[in-house]
């Protein structure tokens, strides 16, 4: 279930710099490349054992009072209808105005859990001013933070969880992967699905998002059931025509949130951008198997033998070499490889969920790490005694050893990447544990 956070309210009271506080900063080693942090309105954060995804409105509105009919109400209503959580956020500073009024009279509107949360109650006096807030009759209790320093945000956090739905067992579709297409507008997404759906032999049922727009559909294609979340639906609603890329990234998420595979579709012509950098440094995070899909390859001119390699290469770059990831060219229209591209979506479902049985995994890679042992550190010698596969959801593997806290990135990454070419896990991020024996 996904876990969303949205931060409301209006200009300047602090939505970014909570933001900031709350999202893991060096989450990805893609969230340095220039560009994509610019444009970053949501990422990624934890608390305790409670994962979420962070949406900042701040990015987007910017208008003053008299534009609030306008985009604004537009922005937060979007943003409500998709976070599990509202965060409601005023300025002790500055006390209450009008605006303020006007953000409260559309959170009221919404059945979620609303959290009020007065901002830059840097001290005492501060905190006293908050109490102005009551006034707006949202909720019985309002949190003064300082988003700048971080004082009230862990009392905050620990509200903002006791929201989150329990990860419950009961998916009833449990083993049947979930595909989901992704990408930006016009990219191909409808044209592919049109084209996959129209060829299955059957389709076994249809069920709109009750909540949602994005639909999910169930495909039996060679006798392999899947599921298929289209996101491609949005842009086509009129009422969104106005914030189009605000509602696509937040549809994006959720769909992201809820599958076990990404295909992230891109326009050949157009290249990767940020926002598809951005999805894809999410699905990393979340543990979800991911591709990328390089569509509309037919209007590529001048194609030679080395033009899908070096188009591969430039993506890498962008992605910070997380070469496990697999590129395919496609062309919908052409029906080049589409087939494939599918075939590849459920070998990479395939992959998320391979078990290595532990005798076979320290079979094979004690005889690695004998011959490529730890670089001792501080004199000390580090020993690996055993692995194990973990039974999560995502590949997890716990490496047993006398002092797992001298093993640093670089041996981590020479274990990933033995692992990797011994066993088949394209298209899946795997997490390594070092663990004491
Ligand atoms: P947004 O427009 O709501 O996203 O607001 P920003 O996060 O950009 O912050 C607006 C201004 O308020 C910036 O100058 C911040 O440095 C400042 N600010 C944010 N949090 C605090 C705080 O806790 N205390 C004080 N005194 N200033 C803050
Ligand atoms: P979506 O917004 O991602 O769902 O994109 P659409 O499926 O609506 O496609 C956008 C446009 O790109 C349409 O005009 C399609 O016909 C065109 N298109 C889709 N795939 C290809 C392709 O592989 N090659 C070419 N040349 N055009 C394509």
């Amino acid at each position: 279930m996904a876990n969303i956070v949205a931060i409301v309210g209006r200009p300047n009271v602090g939505k970014s710099t909570l933001f900031n506080r709350l999202i893991e900063k060096k989450q990805a080693i893609m969230d340095d490349q220039p560009g994509v942090t610019r444009d970053r309105h949501y990422g990624f954060g934890h608390w305790t054992d409670k994962y979420f995804t962070v949406i900042d409105t701040g990015g987007y509105v910017t208008g003053s009072a008299d534009q609030f009919e306008g985009e604004i109400r537009k922005q937060v209503k979007t943003a409500m209808e998709e976070a599990s959580v509202i965060v409601f956020m005023v300025d002790s500073h500055v006390g209450m105005t009008d605006l303020d009024k006007e953000f409260a009279n559309v959170v009221r509107e919404t059945n979620k859990p609303v959290v009020v949360v007065a901002n830059k109650a840097d001290n005492l006096e501060y905190q006293m001013m908050a109490n102005e807030f009551y006034a707006l009759g949202i909720t019985d209790e309002i949190f003064p933070i300082s988003a700048n320093s971080g004082s009230g945000t862990g009392d905050l956090l620990d509200h903002i969880i006791s929201h989150f739905e329990e990860q419950g067992d009961e998916n009833p579709h449990e083993g049947i992967p979930r595909i989901a297409i992704l990408g930006r507008p016009n990219a191909g997404k409808s044209s592919f699905l049109n084209t996959i759906t129209g060829n299955v032999r059957s389709i076994v049922n249809e069920e709109a998002g009750t909540t949602r727009d994005a639909v999910d559909t169930h495909y039996k294609m060679y006798g392999q059931n899947f599921i298929l979340t289209d996101t491609a639906g949005i842009r086509r609603k009129s009422r969104v025509k106005e914030n189009i890329e605000f509602y696509s990234v937040m549809r994006s998420i959720q769909a992201l949130q809820d599958s076990d595979v990404c295909v992230v579709m891109v326009d050949a012509t157009r290249g990767l951008e940020s926002q598809d950098v951005n999805i894809i440094s999410l699905a990393v995070k979340y543990g979800k198997g991911v591709m990328i899909m390089i569509n509309k390859w037919d209007l590529v001119q001048d194609k030679s033998s080395n033009t899908a390699k070096e188009y591969a290469d430039r993506i890498y770059e962008r992605i910070g070499d997380l070469r496990y990831i697999p590129i395919i060219f496609t062309s919908v229209t052409e029906k080049q490889r589409i087939f494939q591209a599918m075939e590849l979506a459920v070998k990479i479902f395939e992959n998320k969920n391979r078990k290595i049985p532990t005798s076979k995994i320290n079979d094979i890679l004690l005889k690695e790490i004998e011959k490529t042992p730890p670089p001792a550190t501080k004199g000390k010698y580090i020993k690996i005694k055993y692995i194990t596969q973990l039974p999560s959801k995502t590949p997890s593997f716990a490496f047993f050893c006398n002092l797992p806290q001298y093993i640093k990135a670089p041996y981590q990454r020479f274990l990933e990447n033995r692992i990797r070419e011994k066993f088949e896990f394209t298209g899946v991020p795997l997490k390594i544990f070092f663990r004491k024996k």
